[in-house]
């Protein structure tokens, strides 16, 4: 049995949010279902649909898949009175279906028309996003954005206010240019755009909270699309208020580009303790699924260290010590096997999720990986024997070969699984 290793001081472990979070907490419900966003709760993954809202039956499932990807709060467009009127159904449809996911509405321009109009809309929804940018100008402005509080307020519903610079109240951004003109010596065009989002967020929520709304209902946002000034911005935030924030690169991109932005600005953030909640907005390749936001938004805080959702495969990149593509193949399914047990596992094995496999290339690291993990296998490189080790806890335990030495090593992580995480069962040390 390995000996639990000792956390490092500097990192956050799992359950154990570091640093500067909000003190505050927001309660996202549906039913029985209470979603936490802030203070000591875990870091919260949400999502968002690209359905059209419309579509009663196609949101409702594309909710219900990213719900089941392991998304805990799932945003839907609505934009228009007839996505407003399939709202009610939507929730009904889920509700039928049994996902209990709290739903958030997205509303730009004609969020308070909405609001007013379809109260169904408004009592179905968990969460409201607010656009400060997008609800119109001057007075008009002003009175909109007090309509769509006064709907929170009325059906005690939280609010995030989602700043975006892509969509940044232009009558403030201009004020604060001409001011900073007017300096001895101005800030950069982008550090007055910063702040401009900064104090757009904060003012925004001051005015909610001044229209009646509770601090303990309010979420931050100011998502930009790059990485610098996303820390820039979220440092800035959370020095200047205590509300829960919602991290999120906007508009990240497809593929790995996406992902990288994301993990990359993300991680600075969380790692100082900066953020509640995230959302990883990727741009799905053609005939791609939604939920892979969600199972990125998941590897970087378990990676992190944050939270465990599924268990990790660790896997070497194979070199010229193994010409066959065996072992990458065998990497591949175990971690997608993993990752469709976890419906199963996570009912019946708690703490699975925090289970570590190794499938390495050959004997350099192959034992030594594969002793770190609660269990691996360590392959045969070229020119060793056609065997393949199983160290289980630290311990080597059967040696594999032949022809099915996936199906074997799979039956032997089931039945590691069912022995070691169960309601009876002590969690291994990892
Ligand atoms: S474990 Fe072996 S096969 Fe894998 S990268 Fe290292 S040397 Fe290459």
């Amino acid at each position: 049995m390995n000996a639990p290793v000792e956390p490092l001081d500097c990192l956050p472990q799992v359950g154990q949010p570091a640093g500067r979070r909000s003190t505050r907490q927001v309660v996202v419900q549906w039913g029985d279902r209470r979603v936490h966003i802030g203070s000591a709760a875990p870091i919260v993954v949400q999502s968002m649909t690209n359905t059209d809202s419309a579509d009663a039956i196609a949101t409702a499932i594309q909710v219900k898949q990213l719900a089941q990807a392991g998304s805990e709060i799932v945003r839907i467009t609505v934009n228009s009175p007839e996505a407003a009127a399939e709202v009610a159904p939507i929730r009904e449809q889920l509700d039928k279906m049994g996902i209990d996911v709290p739903l958030v509405g997205d509303f730009h321009y004609n969020g308070h028309k909405l609001l007013t109009q379809f109260p169904a809309c408004a009592e179905a929804l968990s969460k409201y996003r607010i656009n400060p940018g997008n609800v119109g100008r001057g007075a008009r402005g002003d009175d909109n954005f007090a309509q769509m509080i006064e709907v929170a307020c009325r059906f005690r519903k939280p609010v995030r206010i989602g700043v975006n610079w892509g969509s940044l109240d232009q009558e403030l951004l201009a004020k604060m240019m001409d001011e900073n003109a007017r300096r001895h010596s101005p800030l950069s065009a982008k550090a007055v755009l910063r702040e401009a989002l900064v104090q757009s967020a904060v003012a925004s929520a001051e005015r909610a909270r001044s229209l009646g709304l509770g601090a303990d209902m309010i979420c931050l946002s100011a998502k930009v699309s790059g990485v610098q000034d996303l820390i820039a911005v979220y440092r800035e935030l959370s020095r200047r208020c205590d509300y829960p924030l919602h991290l999120g690169l906007t508009e990240a991109g497809m593929g790995s580009k996406g992902i990288v932005a994301s993990t990359a600005a993300l991680s600075v953030l969380l790692q100082e303790g900066i953020g509640d909640t995230i959302r990883v907005s990727l741009t799905p390749a053609p005939g791609e699924s939604r939920t892979t936001e969600v199972q990125v938004a998941q590897e970087i805080l378990q990676t992190i260290g944050l939270r465990a959702f599924t268990p990790m495969v660790v896997a070497c990149p194979g070199c010229g010590r193994t010409t066959s593509t065996f072992f990458q193949e065998l990497a591949d399914d175990i971690q997608s096997w993993l990752r469709a047990q976890m419906p199963r596992w996570r009912a019946a094995h708690p703490g699975v999720e925090s289970m570590s496999v190794a499938v390495m290339g050959c004997v350099v690291n192959g034992p030594g990986e594969s002793k770190h993990a609660n269990i691996g296998i360590s392959l045969p490189g070229s020119g060793e024997a056609p065997v393949a080790p199983v160290f289980i806890d630290g311990v080597r335990t059967v040696t594999l070969k032949g022809e099915h030495i996936a199906a074997e090593f799979q039956a032997i992580v089931d039945e590691y699984v069912r022995r070691t995480y169960s309601f009876a069962a002590s969690p291994a040390p990892h």
